[in-house]
């Protein structure tokens, strides 16, 4: 049997669950002691190049009642989360000092800003410290596909056959009760909104999105969608619309910080399958979650240049930084009503459609000729659910420097008539 190393650290980032969580149970099969960390660093509430806050206030609160709920889920396995609102370096410097930490382990990230920062972490640990690293945000791991990602197709749907046809989703990682012995005692409080910056609000009552952070809230959501109310059934169905909690599973912003994992709604999809039916709609929510894979794997292969104007496929475009434009996009005020329902949706809830996104999106690069960065750091900022990897590659994909082989410009005027004809959705947000 291996030999247990005796204190190691589990450096949380966008992995907060205890549940089907490869990095955490690696951590606790080889310890006997763990301890759990997570940085909120200053930069993930400065501005950026463009002039928004990294993280605005509706991903910020989510974030805290995320932690909240994680430490309490750690409490009950002996381990301890210490949350820092400062720099990792020095902090991660002094607990392997103190608690003579033998060992970090974290989920792997590969775009450019999380890599700087882990490398630079790393540089910090005395050499006896090892570092263990493992992608664990997948739906389909890396090593299970038949491809390197480098090789990763450029269409989705070449992408995705490959995976359907000869991948498997692994199972859930169970956790084994461990024998830790006791955990670092503390008297630890996670920060406030107010000491990351922010005041306390209530959200607006109109949201589509009005559930709390953490995984007990994302596994009661997965419950209420799948079996409760079987939403699921006919997801396929109702995906495109913009009003209401059950129109999409809204499982993003979960999915994004790591506190429900991919697999886990995978296998709920096989549950209900198996309980009571399969059709078109239950296999639809897993078709998009292959667009959340798709997106990752692109970021992996692409590395900065979903980040360029000229985005992956290096096509020039003459684009604008036409100010007044872009402020009347982000305050919801420009000539398209439909544009500024969900513009205004976004800014007061964190929320918005997939179909909102892409229309909203559509407007600012295709028909205004923004640059397409500007928006894309504007829902970083505002989001909910910002993952850097469905965030860039979807405004790639509509900006027409992406993984869309057709160079395609929304008809908002449509747009609008098909899915809000009877301005049910303006009327929310406009009135
Ligand atoms: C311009 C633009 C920016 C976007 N930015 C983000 C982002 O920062 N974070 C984010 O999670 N999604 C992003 N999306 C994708 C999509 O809009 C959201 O994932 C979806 O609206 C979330 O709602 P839901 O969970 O109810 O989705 P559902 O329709 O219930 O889908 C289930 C899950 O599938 C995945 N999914 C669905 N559509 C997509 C898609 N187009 N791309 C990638 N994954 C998808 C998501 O993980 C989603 O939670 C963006 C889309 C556009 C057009």
């Amino acid at each position: 049997m291996q030999q247990k190393q005796n204190t190691s650290i589990v450096w949380f980032t966008d992995n907060l669950r205890v549940r089907d969580n490869f990095v955490l149970s690696a951590a606790m099969k080889a310890s006997r002691q763990v301890i759990g960390v997570y940085f909120l660093t200053p930069e993930k509430f400065n501005d950026t190049q463009f002039g928004f806050k990294k993280t605005e206030k509706f991903r910020a609160k989510f974030l805290l009642q995320t932690l909240n709920d994680l430490k309490s889920e750690l409490d009950a396995l002996n381990i301890s989360l210490l949350v820092f609102n400062t720099a990792g370096e020095k902090q991660m410097r002094e607990l392997v000092k103190i608690y003579d930490v033998k060992a970090v382990y974290h989920q792997k990230e590969w775009t450019d800003e999380e890599v700087k920062k882990i490398d630079f972490l790393k540089k910090t640990l005395p050499a006896n410290v090892s570092v263990h690293e493992y992608y664990d945000q997948f739906l389909f791991h890396p090593d299970d596909v038949t491809f390197h990602y480098s090789e990763t197709p450029k269409v989705f749907t070449q992408f995705r056959k490959q995976l359907e046809k000869k991948a498997l989703v692994r199972s859930l990682f169970s956790m084994q009760p461990q024998e830790l012995s006791s955990k670092v005692e503390t008297d630890f409080k996670l920060p406030t909104l107010e000491q990351l910056g922010f005041e306390d609000f209530e959200i607006d009552s109109r949201t589509a999105f009005s559930f709390k952070g953490g995984s007990k809230a994302a596994e009661q959501r997965l419950d209420h969608y799948f079996f409760k109310t079987q939403s699921l059934g006919v997801y396929k169905k109702t995906r495109n619309g913009l009003l209401g909690e059950n129109y999409s599973s809204k499982f993003s912003p979960w999915l994004a910080n790591g506190s429900l994992s991919a697999r886990q709604i995978y296998w709920k999809i096989k549950a209900f399958e198996e309980q009571f039916y399969a059709n078109q709609s239950t296999y639809w929510l897993i078709f998009e979650l292959i667009w959340r894979d798709f997106f990752k794997y692109i970021s992996l292969k692409n590395g900065n240049a979903i980040f360029k104007l000229d985005g992956i496929l290096n096509t020039v475009y003459g684009w604008s930084k036409n100010s007044k434009f872009i402020k009347e996009w982000t305050e919801g005020r420009t000539a398209n009503d439909f544009v500024n329902a969900n513009m205004i949706e976004l800014k007061n809830t964190g929320w918005m459609s997939n179909r909102g996104r892409q229309n909203v999106a559509s407007y600012f690069a295709k028909t205004l000729k923004l640059d397409w960065r500007i928006g894309a750091a504007y829902f970083e900022s505002m989001l909910l659910d910002y993952d850097v990897h469905s965030n860039y590659g979807n405004w790639m994909y509509v900006s027409g420097v992406g993984n869309d082989p057709r160079d395609r410009i929304f008809d908002l005027k449509r747009q609008a008539e098909i899915y809000d004809h009877d301005k049910s959705f303006r009327n929310h947000w406009l009135k």
